[in-house]
């Protein structure tokens, strides 16, 4: 089934696909109860999509693999050199413990 592309808000007007298949890297915050609190781990890396918006520049992530790439660390760097070296993007995303 085809999926609608993403809308940005702020021009009201679809993305376009910028680079299929960049690297994303999900981060997990230790704990208060943990060593080294609010230290962020490598936790889990995606292959996915990134779009951007062609009139304002903003860009998102989507279209995400079903199943991650890695869950380890070493596998996760493993990863973040293979993108890295294709020239691909690599995204980092960091839990966020504030509000919403
Ligand atoms: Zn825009």
């Amino acid at each position: 089934m085809a999926r609608h592309r993403p809308v940005c808000i702020q021009c009201c007007i679809e993305m376009k696909p910028e680079k299929n298949d960049v690297l994303v890297v999900d981060h997990r915050m230790l704990t208060s109860e943990e060593p080294e609190p609010e230290k962020q781990l490598l936790c889990e890396a995606w292959s996915a999509d990134l779009w951007q918006c062609p009139k304002c520049g903003n860009s998102i992530v989507q279209g995400f693999g079903q199943k991650s790439l890695a869950y380890t660390e070493e596998g996760i760097k493993q990863e973040i050199e293979i993108y890295k070296s294709m020239g691909s993007p690599v995204i980092s995303n960091y839990e966020y413990r504030g509000g919403g």
